[in-house]
């Protein structure tokens, strides 16, 4: 049984584009053209995934990510021309799971999709985890680089094993203070970002061969995938 993909895009060319990306890697595909249309192909074919585009013909695609989440969490990409950090932090926000700009990589807009298929089922927390230097054990709540044991404050710790459990996506300031304690302080995210320093200098190298933190300008943090 393959994954099924809705595409919610009102440009013509974009959308004829994208399916057949789409199918070519042996999904199955929805189409539609505007919002409205868009909100009732997806109680319809009840997709494992939604590419949303955000400017379209009749009501904003932002609706059309309030209008599903009043009833599902199937994860939504979107993709969109708008490029601002506080139109991305407005999608995210607002329930979408991940914002890709136009013009797309298609590449990227696959490799996304991926990561978020993946993640549906089974995705219970995993007791290790390990990447390039990187190797954290869950259960013993151990870090260690490059062989080496690294020592993590209870908040450092928290934050990683939060950005890893959520490899590959975007989290925003406002989701990862919501998530480590319990509030956010909108638009005051300095002590965040001490923490995030910290992290870097305990797990990065500072020639970037090992970069795992992602900074999403103006809008959060991801990161990496592989
Ligand atoms: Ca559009």
């Amino acid at each position: 049984m393959s994954f099924k993909i809705l595409l919610i895009e009102d440009d013509p060319v974009i959308l004829r584009f994208l399916n057949l990306a789409i199918k070519t890697e042996g999904y199955e595909t929805s189409t539609a053209n505007n919002g409205v249309f868009g909100v009732n192909m997806f109680i319809n074919s009840s997709p494992d995934l939604i590419l949303l585009d955000l400017g379209l013909p009749d009501i904003d695609g932002m609706d059309v990510i309030k209008e599903i989440r009043k009833s599902a969490n199937t994860p939504i990409i979107v993709i969109s021309a708008r490029e601002t950090e506080q139109d991305k932090v407005q999608a995210l926000d607002s329930g979408a799971n991940d914002f890709i700009t136009k013009p797309f990589n298609i590449g990227e807009v696959l490799a996304r999709v991926r990561v978020w298929l993946r993640e549906k089922p089974n995705s219970e927390n995993e007791s290790t985890f390990e990447l390039l230097d990187l190797f954290v054990d869950f259960e013993k709540r151990i870090i260690t680089v490059a062989g080496k044991e690294v020592h993590f404050t209870p908040i450092e710790y928290k934050l990683l094993e939060l950005l890893i459990q959520h490899k590959g996506k975007v989290l925003t300031h406002n989701f990862i203070q919501n998530k480590i304690w319990g509030y956010s302080t909108v638009d005051d995210y300095q002590s965040l970002r001490v923490f995030m320093a910290s992290i870097r200098r305990k797990i990065e190298t500072e020639d970037k061969s090992c970069q795992y933190i992602l900074t999403e300008v103006g809008v959060g943090y991801r990161f990496r995938d592989s």
